[in-house]
């Protein structure tokens, strides 16, 4: 069962590194970002010919502007059924790198969105090697919400920010919170999303390819608007998840699900209308 996962999640895409696109809200109305400092220089005239440090400055904005993140999945998340009451799963775990142009240095910022069951802790400091990456160099770990499938293995990044829920944490200091949204950097950007659970968020990162969810159990799977009893029996709160679900769907070019593989929103799909049947369906 889980080699079939396997292989078939092999097919499909987890590298999702191109993007160009203003059609999400989320991007195109950042809520805390600063203007940012290319804005201000392009409205100031240039000398005819300009200098060395002006085209210097031409060419790091040029660049900025076009700044993406890249997403890859590090563990495909799954659920799966052992008998009548046994489940075994892990939450997927994705790898975030942003490069952010918005302040005067350039900043790389790595995050892991979930950190999968406890015993996945070995496979999880591994697929980072592969990346090149030292637990001592992620900047950000952001849970999607509290289940232990999804926050197993926080205590391998001493040194990360933490955002979960509505708190943003650096070790035992509490050095800020949010109510809906929260701007990690100009590519990477968080929403409140509850239904899972009232403290459910979801990480909305801007890739070359277009705009990636990474949603925790808001979605469990690919295609679990279809199958009855998928995400439902799962909420907190039915009305609340289906309305988040809507909200992402519109927003997003790619969903990676809490219990499945990454997939595209197929944007000719109401899921709205989908979801609200399944719902009065069950009432
Ligand atoms: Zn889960």
């Amino acid at each position: 069962m889980r080699k079939q996962v396997e292989s078939k999640n092999k097919k499909s895409p987890n590298l999702i590194s191109a993007y160009r696109t203003e059609s999400s809200e989320v991007f195109s109305r950042p809520v805390n970002s600063k203007p940012p400092i290319v804005n201000q220089r392009k409205s100031q005239p240039l000398p005819q010919k300009p200098n060395k440090i002006l085209r210097r400055r031409i060419k790091r904005n040029s660049k900025s502007e076009s700044s993406y993140a890249k997403v890859k999945i590090l563990q495909v998340g799954y659920s799966k059924w052992k008998g009548y009451a046994t489940q075994c799963a892990c939450g997927s775990i994705t790898l975030v790198i942003s490069e952010s142009n918005l302040i005067e240095k350039a900043k790389r910022n790595i995050i892991i969105v979930d950190t999968g069951v406890p015993s996945f802790s070995k496979k999880l400091l591994d697929s980072l090697k592969k990346e090149k990456i030292s637990p001592q160099e992620v900047s950000y770990v952001i849970s999607t919400h509290s289940d232990i499938d999804h926050i197993g293995n926080l205590n391998l990044f001493p040194e990360a920010i933490f955002i979960a829920g509505s708190d943003i944490i650096k070790k035992d200091v509490f050095i800020d919170f949010f109510e809906k949204r929260y701007t990690v950097d100009e590519n990477v950007k968080i929403i409140a999303t509850p239904g899972h659970d009232s403290k459910s968020i979801s990480v909305i990162a801007k890739t070359e390819q277009g705009i990636v969810a990474i949603v925790g159990d808001l979605f469990e799977k690919e295609r679990d608007w279809k199958e009855e009893g998928t995400w439902e029996p799962w909420s907190q709160d039915p009305v609340s998840q289906m309305k988040n679900r809507s909200q992402i769907w519109k927003i997003a070019d790619y969903i990676i699900p809490g219990h499945g593989n990454i997939f595209k929103v197929d944007k000719t799909v109401d899921i709205q209308s989908l979801d609200k049947n399944r719902i009065e369906k069950n009432k």
